[in-house]
């Protein structure tokens, strides 16, 4: 029986653990531990994620794992279901919307023509049909609008990450609480996870799902990995007045918002020179005050009566070679999986990636869905995935 050493237990890590320890007609049995440090999920990102999933990407490999996503969110109950128990993640789909200025309108007509050929429904509304829609809107300033007419909405992340977590233990995987400190090698071979406690791990395969961490894990396996966390702020906020049919709205000037139960939450992509690489994680309390709610009242004049609720920081695992995932094994290793750099997009890519990497473990390549415009040859090859719509 192959034992399988999976380091990180967030949403993907999870996920691996589950799809591979499901009982398939291919019949071999895993061994499954999963190595996870921190069994509160304080820093993790699966935890402090906004947790939206969207079909409007602007590659069509981006699309196709929303697309695998929101089919397994809409029937996660029977998927995932433990005996009587099935999981409900509170999947809502009231759409994703991206408004452009004259400066965004080329790149959102081209992204939206590539959604088209590849069957996302989606429309793009002119700005008197966006007022007509939505009519707390301000349509200051827009040459249009892309609003995802089904599967794009949102969940509870932490449930779905649960609720992985449940039916992988179910499947008698083991999660074991300890902070993975090193990997033992033998030549092209990974042999065990070396554990802060002195005890080692032996394993035959490794999976590597550390989220923001993971660059320290492929590095003790002397492999470079262009993943860094990269501090995000989310805030939340309520208003007095409700907003009907309020989509997750994406404006020219940064910042995102949504709904969430009678509040709002919000949040913004910092500059590129202002996103340190492995900053601490501190909410960035100056940028509510001075740019995010200035914005969003111009854009919804009923946020000039706002109040912040609350606020917390996560980081997004920004593969900074291109802002995609990489998936798969690195040339140099012959048993160690790489599950990382989902780059704010990767709760929605868990049942794709947690499926697929367990095929690759499993039957040597990938099954369901080719999920090799993912991995590292792209990066080795120097050809970026760009994904330019990274929020
Ligand atoms: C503010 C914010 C908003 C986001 N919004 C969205 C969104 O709307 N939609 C979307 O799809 N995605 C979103 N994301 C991204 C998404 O949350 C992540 O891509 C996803 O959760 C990554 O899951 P993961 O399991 O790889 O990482 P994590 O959830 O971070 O899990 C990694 C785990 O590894 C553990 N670990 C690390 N190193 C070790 C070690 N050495 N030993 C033991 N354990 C270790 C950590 O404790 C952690 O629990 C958002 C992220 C943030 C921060």
């Amino acid at each position: 029986m192959r034992r399988v050493v999976i380091i990180g237990g967030g949403a993907i890590g999870s996920a691996i653990a589950c799809f591979l320890s499901e009982s398939t007609e291919a019949g071999e049995v895993f061994d499954i531990t999963v190595v996870e440090r921190d069994f509160a999920y304080t820093q993790a990102s699966s935890a402090l994620s906004a947790s939206s999933i969207r079909q409007q990407f602007s590659s069509p490999i981006n699309i196709a794992m929303s697309q695998h996503g929101i089919a397994f969110f809409r029937d996660i109950g029977e998927r995932l279901r433990v005996g009587d128990d099935t999981p409900d993640i509170g999947l809502v789909e009231p759409g994703y919307l991206y408004l452009a200025s004259d400066a965004g309108e080329a790149v959102l007509r081209e992204n939206h023509a590539l959604q088209k050929a590849h069957a996302v429904d989606v429309a793009l509304l002119a700005p008197d049909e966006l007022k007509a829609r939505f009519p707390w809107l301000s349509t200051d300033g827009l040459v249009f609008g892309s609003l995802g007419l089904s599967g794009e909405g949102w969940y509870d992340g932490y449930s779905l990450l649960q609720a992985f977590r449940h039916k992988a233990v179910s499947q008698g995987v083991r999660y074991v609480q300890a902070h993975a400190t090193g990997l033992r090698r033998d030549g092209r071979r990974l042999t065990g996870v070396v554990l802060d406690a002195g005890g080692v791990i032996e394993a035959d395969v490794v999976v590597n799902a550390a989220g923001a961490w993971a660059a320290k894990v492929a590095g003790w396996a002397g492999i470079a990995l262009s993943v860094h966390g990269r501090c995000r702020s989310v805030f939340s906020f309520s208003c007095p007045e409700t907003l009907p049919g309020c989509p997750l709205l994406i404006d020219p000037s940064g910042f995102w918002l949504r709904p969430e139960g009678r509040q709002f939450i919000c949040g913004f992509a910092p500059p590129a020179d202002q996103d340190p690489d492995d900053a601490p994680l501190e909410v960035d309390h100056r940028a509510f005050e001075e740019m995010l709610w200035p914005a969003m009242a111009a854009r919804v004049p009923a946020f000039e009566a706002i109040r912040m609720t609350g606020a917390w920081a996560g980081y997004y695992e920004m593969n900074v070679f291109d802002h995609n995932a990489i998936l798969g094994l690195h040339p140099d290793c012959d048993n160690l999986y790489f599950a990382n750099g989902f780059s704010g997009h990767g709760l929605q890519q868990c049942p794709a990636a947690g499926r697929g990497i367990a095929e690759l473990i499993r039957f040597g390549g990938y099954r369901s869905l080719d999920l090799s415009p993912l991995s590292f040859a792209r990066i080795l090859e120097n050809r970026p995935l760009l994904e330019k719509n990274v929020i």
